[in-house]
């Protein structure tokens, strides 16, 4: 009996570790309540990466039938450079993320990576190549350490240290009592929003794809310690694929294209200079940022920072 039992113990302890580590991944990307049909094609076969080129064509989306949330997007992230999406809220842009990530299929029209159809390829060939800092981190249940390594177990504790470091996390994570073992998420240390972010962030660094999609990552971090993580992220972005959604409109001066969305569809697209020249609503948004941001270090000159 024991010879039939172990493996059947086994078996169920495999099982659960599987389904647990799913709905951590699933409620990262707050995706718990929705039930994804996504699922392999039988004849899917492991995404061939050269340089990492993302494709959208005539991509069109809704979470319902009803209501569509993404309309005719097309663009097309070279491999190699780095792409910045802007826009108000709701205006569809973590949805773009979630496409990538094959979380959902697109309704309409087809996103490719190097060529190929994401639907085509196994998802886990897909998200092995791609390292989303989705908008809103989820940490599991677990250590910081954990957290970090998420996903690489063959991370030595010097890599961990060093993505924890550029990501500005590893100054803090050593005032803790318990260091990188501290206990995260619910049922232990409460982080706060940005402290979240650069442990995610961390994780995708260790993780280092060759695509990578970051989703407002910075947005919780105040202007220094964004800055800070900006310039490391920049260094990184530069060889590799990167779709980046922005806040903060001079986080993204740089890219190689910005793509403004609303409701649903891309109304303008250039470079930073470009679309200030064209005196639309990116010119408008960095106006209203720009002047939000010298009320901001007013603000902060009269208490005498
Ligand atoms: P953004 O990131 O630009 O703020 P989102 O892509 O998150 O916008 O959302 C685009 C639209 O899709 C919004 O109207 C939002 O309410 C809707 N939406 C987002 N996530 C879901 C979901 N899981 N189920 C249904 N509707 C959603
Ligand atoms: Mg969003």
């Amino acid at each position: 009996l024991i010879q039939l039992y172990m493996p059947l113990h086994f078996l169920g302890f495999v099982y659960r570790e599987i389904r647990h580590s799913l709905a951590d991944m699933e409620r990262m990307f707050g995706l718990l309540a929705q039930n994804t049909e996504v699922s392999d094609r039988p004849d899917a076969r492991d995404l061939h990466i050269r340089g990492g080129e993302i494709r959208f064509e005539h991509v069109g989306f809704g979470y319902d039938d009803r209501r569509m949330v993404l309309q005719d997007v097309s663009f097309d992230v070279p491999s190699g450079h780095k792409v910045a999406v802007v826009g108000a809220s709701g205006a569809g842009k973590s949805t773009l993320s979630r496409l990538i990530f094959r979380f959902y299929d697109a309704t309409t029209g087809r996103i490719l990576i190097d060529g190929q159809d994401i639907r085509d390829v196994t998802q886990k060939s897909l998200r092995r190549a791609i390292g989303i800092v989705p908008q809103d981190t989820v940490l599991f249940n677990d250590t910081i350490y954990y957290n970090i390594a998420y996903g690489q177990p063959d991370a030595t504790r010097e890599e961990i240290i060093e993505a924890a470091r550029s990501a500005h996390i590893h100054e803090f994570v050593e005032t803790l009592p318990d260091k990188y073992d501290t206990l995260v998420g619910e049922r232990g240390l409460k982080l706060s929003g940005g402290e979240k972010q650069r442990v995610a962030i961390a994780r995708t660094l260790l993780k280092n794809p060759p695509i990578l999609v970051f989703d407002e990552a910075t947005s919780a971090l105040d202007s220094r310690t964004e800055k800070a993580i900006q310039a490391e992220l920049q260094e990184i972005a530069t060889n590799h694929t990167t779709l980046v959604i922005a806040h903060r409109l001079s986080t993204i001066m740089d890219a190689d294209q910005i793509l403004v969305m609303e409701h649903g569809q891309i109304v303008e697209r250039g470079t930073h200079g470009e679309l200030l020249a064209q005196g639309g609503a990116y010119a408008h948004m960095w106006a209203l940022q720009q002047q939000e941001q010298q009320e901001e270090e007013e603000k902060l000159k009269a208490v005498g920072v």
